[in-house]
Formats: structure tokens, C-alpha cells, sequence
């Protein structure tokens, strides 16, 4: 085998995924910077009570506030599943921490700190650092990173060149809002989930929350607790379950909203209508990469990021450049590891890639696989009951044990009591059996370093 290369690498953001990347980049050898646009790590986990200036978070002006965690969140997957399998999400001793099976966002944040002191990641994060700009260098062959501080116009800022960028900005900051029609004229208060924090403003109010994912779910029922009436608008809401939620005496699960109107009604599919004082879009985010805007090999269309070799490579710039932890309706932490010891290794030479044309064709024949099967270009990245199949394909790539099968039946188990048992699942369960095989395996994991 040839001598590993190291490489000078710049990773851009410090949340879960540009951690890990920091990590196993570190580990092979690379010499990593990580810029970071807020004064923090931790990214999405990093609650602000701050929000936009645009509550939709549609004006390209805005500040933007990076996080879109609200301040009753809990996680919607158990500890033991979420954590990076280098270094498991478990109760700690320290004081004031939560030690729940589903904790709420600080304790995530929390880990987050534990393992970037762990592995000594804070050394290489530039903290209040944007990255405004990613373009090729005169030699054509390396990149200049251009970043800035945003808060104190130090203009285009300071340049560097790096032999490959990674890129963990992530997708959930740039708001997706439903198309309504009527909305125009509609007197009420619009709003993202991206900038929803706590209940409060909703207090004795008719609120519509447009969605039926994870977000939609929590915060119906947090705004429940204060607000008059509540009524999610569901594209998939199945017909037996139109009406009352149960359990509940002021939230109705509806179809789409046909029609929003100049005195405040708005109208469902499903022949219901209600007066509403407010309309939250929980309707999910795009794929946004401004610092790449000039570079026309990576394209977003139809929030399909591409053409990507496994969803981290664009064909005609690998190795150089990569993206981490695009896939969604996964168990993310897991991940982002096996994707940058992908990255990582395939940068220094001990993992060979593809060449150009053989991951072209792998593209083609992935979309290919999409559209025969009827599914939108904009479900590209969307992984659920295909994302250990390809966690194994990365892990075997990168001389790693494939995903464990605890961790496989706990994803499925944890999403069928959320589907069937939403206002319990997070404190009561039934998977002792594969707790018990996680913690085992923890510990011989402790025992071993
Ligand atoms: P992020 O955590 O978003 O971090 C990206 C970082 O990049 C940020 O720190 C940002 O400041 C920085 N950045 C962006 N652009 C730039 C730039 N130009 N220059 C410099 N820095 C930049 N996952 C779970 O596993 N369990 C859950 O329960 C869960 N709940 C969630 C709830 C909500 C409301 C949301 C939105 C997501 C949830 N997720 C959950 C998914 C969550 O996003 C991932 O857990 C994880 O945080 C994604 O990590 P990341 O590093 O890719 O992105």
C-alpha cells in the first residue's frame, strides 16, 4: 500500500458532524481547521432564545439565527441510538445534567462539549468564523476558503488555502414555506418552526400549524398547553384520524389547507374551516450552500444536492471537496462518523475511490432508481428504512463493523411507538432487551480504551 498523505483540510461548521469530522480527519493524519459562524460549537444544539427578523425566515437579509431548537425540544431518538459509536451519549454523574433516556436539548449540547474536550477538537475550531466564499485556487488544484467575522464588517475578511474542503453547515436553517392560497390577503401572524422557541405568544389564540413531521408534532402539543385551539394541517394525515386528537381537547388533526381568506378563515380539504390568529410552517428546510454559489459543479434543485457520489462526493471534485450528513430520516450522529472516516481515509490514500466515471454512473443509475420507482427528486437524500444499508456500505468501505443490529431494531421499535404512542413514548418503553445489548457493548467499548 502506498504512504498516507495528509492533507490540509478545512471543515465548515462545528456541530455534531463537523466534530466528528474534525475527529477522524485528526486521526488520519490530516492538519484540520474548522471555522464556525457562531461563538459556540454545537450547532443545531446550540438553543438561542434569539429569532429572525423575519419570522418566516424568507427575507435573504435576515440575521440568521442558526438553530432551530425550541426551548421544551426533547429528543425524538433514545441516547444509546443518537450518540457517535466512538464515544456513546450516556448518563453522566456531573451535576445539573439530564440523565433521561430522551433528553432534552441541553444535554445533547452537553455531550457535544464532553467529546470535543474528550478528543481535544476545540484546538482546531475558529470560532466566529462565517465562510463566505469556497472557490478554486490559481493552481487550480487546491481551495481558498474566504471567512469573516459577521458581527464587526471586517469586510471579505481573511483567505486560506486548503487542499480539500468538508462541508457540515447542515440543512436546517434555510426555511421551506407551504404554498397557500389566499395567504397574501390573510390578516394573521406567519411564522417557521425554524424561529418558534416557547408557547407563550400563542396564549388563548386559534393557531394552524402546517405538517405532519417530527417538529409539527411537538410543537401542537407544546402551543396546546396555552392556546385556545390548535389544528395541524396534514398532507398525510390518514382519514380515520381526522378530528379530535385523542387525548386531547383542543387540537384537530385536518387535511392540507385548501384556502386562507381576508377575514381570517381558514379552510381545509376536509370541508372543516376555523377563524385563526396564526399560521406556523412546519414544513421543513432546503439545502443551502451560499459559500458555493459561483462553483457550478454541486447544484441544489429541487432540494436534491448533486450530482453526489453517496450522497458526500461530487464526481468531478473528489476528494476534494465533500459533504457530510446530508441524508435525513436517519439516525444522524452514527452517521457522520462513517461518512468522514470515508472522507478521511479516501484523502490520504488508504481508501481508494471510484474513478470519475465509475461514480457518474453510480449517480445516474441512483436517480434512475428514483424515478422508476415514482419517487420525487426532492426525496433524493430521504434515507428511513434504507439508511443501514447504506451505513454497512460505508462501513465497509472504511474497514469499520457494520451497524449494530441493536441499533437497527431500536430505530424501528423508537419510530413505531412515536407513530402509535406520541405523547408517551419518550418515558415509557419496552426495548430493554436491546438497552441491555447497548450497554454491553458500552462497556466493553469503556474497558478497551
Ligand atoms: P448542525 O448541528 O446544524 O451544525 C452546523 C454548524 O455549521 C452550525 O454550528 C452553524 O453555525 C455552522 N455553519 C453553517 N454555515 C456556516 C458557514 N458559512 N460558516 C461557518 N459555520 C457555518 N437529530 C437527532 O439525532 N436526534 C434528535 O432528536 C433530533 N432532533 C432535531 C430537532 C430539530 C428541531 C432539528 C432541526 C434537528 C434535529 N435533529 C435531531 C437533527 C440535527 O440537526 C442533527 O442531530 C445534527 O445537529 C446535525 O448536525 P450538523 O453538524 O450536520 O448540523
Amino acid at each position: 500500500m502506498p504512504s498516507a498523505i495528509f492533507r490540509t483540510v478545512a471543515v465548515i461548521g462545528a456541530g455534531p458532524a463537523g466534530l466528528i469530522a474534525a475527529l477522524e480527519l485528526g486521526r488520519e493524519g490530516h492538519r484540520v481547521v474548522v471555522y464556525e459562524r457562531e461563538d459556540n460549537l454545537g450547532g443545531t444544539w446550540l438553543y438561542s432564545p434569539q429569532t429572525e427578523t423575519d419570522p418566516l425566515g424568507l427575507d435573504p437579509t435576515r440575521v440568521v439565527v442558526h438553530s432551530s431548537v425550541y426551548a421544551s425540544l426533547r429528543t425524538n431518538l433514545p441516547r444509546e441510538l443518537m450518540g457517535f459509536r466512538v464515544y456513546p451519549f450516556v448518563p453522566t454523574e456531573k451535576p445539573g445534567r439530564d440523565p433521561r433516556r430522551f433528553p432534552g436539548h441541553g444535554e445533547v449540547l452537553e455531550y457535544l462539549r464532553d467529546f470535543a474536550e474528550e478528543f481535544g477538537l476545540e484546538e482546531m475550531i475558529r470560532y466566529g468564523r462565517e465562510v463566505w466564499d469556497v472557490g478554486m485556487a490559481a493552481d487550480d488544484r487546491r481551495w481558498v476558503v474566504k471567512s469573516r467575522r459577521r458581527d464587526c464588517g471586517d469586510g471579505d475578511g481573511d483567505n486560506e488555502v486548503y487542499d480539500a474542503v468538508v462541508v457540515c453547515s447542515s440543512h436546517f436553517s434555510e426555511p421551506r414555506v407551504a404554498d397557500v392560497p389566499g395567504i397574501d390577503e390573510w390578516p394573521g401572524k406567519q411564522m417557521h418552526s425554524h424561529n418558534y422557541r416557547v408557547p407563550d405568544p400563542f396564549r388563548d389564540q386559534v393557531v394552524v400549524l402546517i405538517g405532519s413531521a417530527a417538529s409539527a408534532e411537538d410543537i401542537s402539543r407544546d402551543i396546546a398547553r396555552v392556546a385556545k385551539e390548535v389544528h395541524v394541517a396534514s398532507r398525510s394525515a390518514p382519514v380515520d384520524k381526522i378530528g379530535k386528537f385523542s387525548g386531547h381537547d383542543n387540537i384537530w388533526l385536518h387535511s392540507v389547507i385548501k384556502s386562507v381568506h381576508r377575514d381570517g378563515t381558514v379552510a381545509f380539504h376536509d370541508g372543516d374551516q376555523t377563524i385563526a390568529d396564526a399560521i406556523l410552517h412546519c414544513t421543513g428546510y432546503k439545502y443551502f450552500f451560499p459559500f458555493l454559489e459561483k462553483n457550478n459543479a454541486v447544484n441544489v434543485e429541487d432540494n436534491r444536492v448533486g450530482p453526489l457520489y453517496q450522497h458526500v462526493f461530487p464526481p468531478t471534485l473528489a476528494p476534494w471537496l465533500s459533504f457530510v450528513g446530508l441524508p435525513w430520516k436517519v439516525a444522524p450522529f452514527p452517521q457522520f462518523e462513517l461518512q468522514t472516516k470515508w472522507i478521511a481515509g479516501v484523502l490520504s490514500g488508504r481508501i481508494t475511490l471510484e474513478s470519475t466515471e465509475e461514480m457518474t454512473a453510480d449517480i445516474e443509475a441512483f436517480y434512475s432508481s428514483l424515478e422508476a420507482a415514482g419517487i420525487p427528486k426532492r426525496y433524493t437524500h430521504r434515507m428511513e428504512d434504507s439508511q443501514y444499508e447504506y451505513d454497512d456500505w460505508l462501513a465497509a468501505k472504511s474497514g469499520s463493523p457494520p451497524i449494530e443490529e441493536w441499533r437497527k431494531e431500536m430505530y424501528v421499535v423508537t419510530g413505531r411507538r412515536r407513530m402509535n404512542m406520541p405523547d408517551t413514548y419518550r418515558d415509557e418503553w419496552e426495548d430493554e432487551d436491546l438497552l441491555s445489548l447497548a450497554y454491553q457493548e458500552f462497556n466493553l467499548l469503556k474497558l478497551s480504551v
